[in-house]
């Protein structure tokens, strides 16, 4: 088969992102090289979220601008992945005759053997079965790009706590955890390619290993494990879910030097009722006490969450409550949403939907507060020495390199110096912006080979 060039949107979370890059990894592996340019390619791959409305949408108005490009390239291969694929699976093939290949979120590894099939035959296929096999998840054998020092590695797949407003046990089935070894294998092979920095991924990582019994090794031996592999400097973990967030993860981030001081925390929303009818399965004080803990035994951490405002039936009072939990948490920062109903999922048919107006009108205070809170924190880092792995060589008039502390926040910093990707160096904060830290490298932290 004659090799070609493929273009690949993606839309949604970080574990969409990584299917992404396993994705453009398979495709690789058949000699396809990835074009920025969507009008020229062979191959399209829109990789979709079906978490918000929002969302879904875009998949549609995606295809709709691929039309003439299938017009210009009566050859072109449309593929849809990711969770709505996985949600409308045939449905979509009769919705949009420009599709070729509906790719289920099990199915990822398939990928390669579809194209060409599709490319040979001109054959329109679905696939969207639930596999037992989570191998697929990894990307060994494709190597990091150029410079690439921070890398995603799938520690399961799935979630089975059928929150009430969501569709991912849905669209990704149940926990499912990768063998300790294998995960393990594809840390060391990342670092013997240069990465620095590991995110383990999952959609409740905490509950690595639960699905595997007396079988599997839990999220702390996974962490220290990871822990001692020579070479890799910063580990980090998303996402928690509050309710399988303990003392002993607590314990492990304190204790183990790697596992970097931040934590990603979603508490959804800061009442009780609407905690319970989220189906979250903690209290608000539960998640105080374990943010106490955290704050306790590893003082300078950074607290993220997600927020959902306008769930339904959520009160004004409800909504107060939600704000007061960012004043006196104050998270270094959030991602909020508008509520927007997920088919399937149980809060579909809850009565009392909020209007979109107040939704919106809630948002927005939510984002001012969390502007205030964030830009505080920022400013109060001002003159202070940060700790930044360089991901960007210094680039532009300004020379102005980046990275990220070990918490998380991106900086931006002068330096003189170039080929810096992959140090570890210091950095006197100069100006706290509202996204970021600006700075200016310490030259003398790389004299004294303190990086
Ligand atoms: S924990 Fe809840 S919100 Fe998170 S993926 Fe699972 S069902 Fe969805």
């Amino acid at each position: 088969m004659t090799p070609g060039t493929y273009y690949i949107e993606t839309y949604g979370c970080q574990m969409n992102v990584h299917d992404s890059e396993i994705m453009s990894a398979l495709m690789e592996s058949i000699d396809f090289s990835l074009t920025t340019d969507e009008k020229t390619a062979d191959v399209v791959i829109i990789n979709t979220c079906a978490i918000r409305g929002k969302s879904q949408h875009k998949v549609y108005s995606a295809l709709g601008r691929f039309r003439q490009t299938r017009k210009n390239n009566p050859n072109l291969v449309i593929v849809v992945a990711g969770c709505v694929a996985q949600q409308e699976r045939e449905a979509l093939l009769k919705k949009s005759e420009l599709v070729d290949l509906v790719l289920g979120t099990h199915q990822i590894a398939e990928l390669p053997v579809m194209v060409e099939k599709i490319r040979r035959e001109r054959v329109r296929i679905t696939k969207t079965d639930f596999s037992r096999d989570v191998q697929s998840l990894g990307i060994k054998g494709v190597h990091p790009k150029k410079n690439q020092v921070c890398s995603f590695l799938t520690i399961m797949q799935g979630c089975s706590n059928f929150c009430s407003y969501c569709v991912v046990p849905f669209t990704r089935g149940p926990e499912q955890s990768r063998p300790l070894d294998e995960i393990l294998e594809e840390a060391h092979w990342l670092v013997s390619n240069g990465i620095k920095e590991i995110t383990l991924l999952g959609q409740n990582v905490n509950a690595y290993g639960l699905d595997l019994g007396s079988r599997g090794a839990g999220f702390c031996t996974l962490l220290e494990s990871l822990n001692n592999i020579i070479g890799l400097q910063r580990i980090r973990f998303t996402t928690s879910h509050p309710k399988d967030f303990d003392e002993n993860v607590i314990d492990a981030m304190a204790s183990m030097d790697k596992v970097c001081e931040h934590i990603h925390l979603p508490i959804q929303s800061g009442s009780d009722s609407i905690l319970e009818s989220m189906r979250r399965k903690y209290t608000k004080s539960e998640y105080f006490s374990k943010i106490e803990a955290l704050r306790d035994k590893l003082p300078g951490a950074a607290i993220t969450t997600d927020i959902i405002v306008g769930f339904p039936g959520e009160t004004e009072q409800d909504f107060r409550d939600t704000i007061s939990t960012l004043d006196q948490i104050k998270y270094d920062q959030i991602f909020s949403f508008k509520y927007s109903v997920r088919p399937r999922t149980a809060a579909e048919t809850f009565p009392d939907h909020v209007s979109e107006d107040i939704k919106k009108d809630r948002l927005a205070q939510v984002h001012e507060l969390q502007d205030k809170i964030t830009s505080e924190y920022h400013k109060s880092m001002e003159a202070s020495t940060v700790e930044v792995l360089v991901e960007k060589d210094p680039s532009g008039p300004s020379g102005q390199a980046s990275g990220r502390t070990r918490t998380n926040k991106i900086v931006n910093f002068e330096s003189p110096i170039t080929d810096l990707v992959g140090l570890t160096v210091k950095v006197r904060i100069l100006e706290g912006l509202k996204h970021s830290l600006r700075g200016k490298l310490l030259q003398e932290s790389l004299n004294k080979k303190s990086i």
